[in-house]
């Protein structure tokens, strides 16, 4: 699938790595304006190495779920249009918020995603994207609460951590349970295992089930 633009392959220390132009954020390798997108630090990052299609084609509105110190967001704002990055944990939003400085379409919250209503006085409704790296249980009941912020053929792009929900059962069992969920709002268009960048964690693409 293609990248979506302002994303490219370019080449570092010999190889091809993923990367966006923009500010470095987390001593990533950089290349002039280039900073590597380290897809074994960011689950999207991994979701577009392996080539799902995310519908992600660049300039995208959209609201990142988890944004922990921004690693992964802030590659988002790099190619993205105006991107609500929400953090329920103070340490890491502090630093969110030094990685927005330097990105203007960029909008931390400190925030918990299980509360919507909290936040939804600030966030644009018909956005192109939800993307949601929580890691907390109930994955699924988290992007269910924020479909409301997406358009109607807008994009779910969902890791979901298998030992976030059950540290004792299967990952293939937790995951069937988590899309079971998901499937009252969303319709899944595919997913796929992560566990070559990011163990016992699956990617979820999909789009919101009329109402
Ligand atoms: N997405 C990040 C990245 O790639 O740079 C990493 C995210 S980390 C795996 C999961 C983050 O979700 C943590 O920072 C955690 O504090 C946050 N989180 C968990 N439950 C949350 C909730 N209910 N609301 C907001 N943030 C939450």
């Amino acid at each position: 699938m293609s990248l979506p633009d302002g994303v490219e392959r370019r080449s570092f220390d010999g190889g091809e790595r993923l990367a966006t132009r923009g500010e470095p954020v987390y001593g990533e390798p950089t290349d002039g304006p280039w900073r590597v997108w380290d897809a074994g630090r960011s689950k999207l990052g991994a979701i577009l190495e392996l080539g799902l299609d995310t519908g992600l084609v660049g300039g995208e509105s959209g609201l990142y779920l988890g944004a922990a110190s921004g690693t992964t967001v802030s590659h988002v704002a790099d190619f993205a249009g105006p991107t609500y990055a929400v953090e329920f944990a103070p340490r890491p939003a502090r630093d969110l918020v030094d990685v927005a400085a330097s990105r203007s379409n960029l909008f931390p919250l400190l925030k918990d995603a299980r509360r919507p209503e909290t936040y939804a006085h600030v966030v644009e409704s018909d956005l192109d994207v939800l993307i949601q790296d929580v890691a907390t249980r109930g994955q699924a009941d988290v992007a269910v609460r924020n479909r409301q912020f997406l358009r109607s053929d807008g994009r779910l792009l969902a890791a979901i951590k298998a030992r976030s929900e059950d540290v004792t059962r299967d990952p293939a069992a937790v995951f069937d349970d988590v899309l079971d969920d998901l499937r009252g709002a969303y319709e899944v268009l595919e997913t796929a295992r992560l566990d070559r960048y990011h163990d016992d964690h699956l990617a979820v693409v999909a789009r919101p089930r009329d109402e």
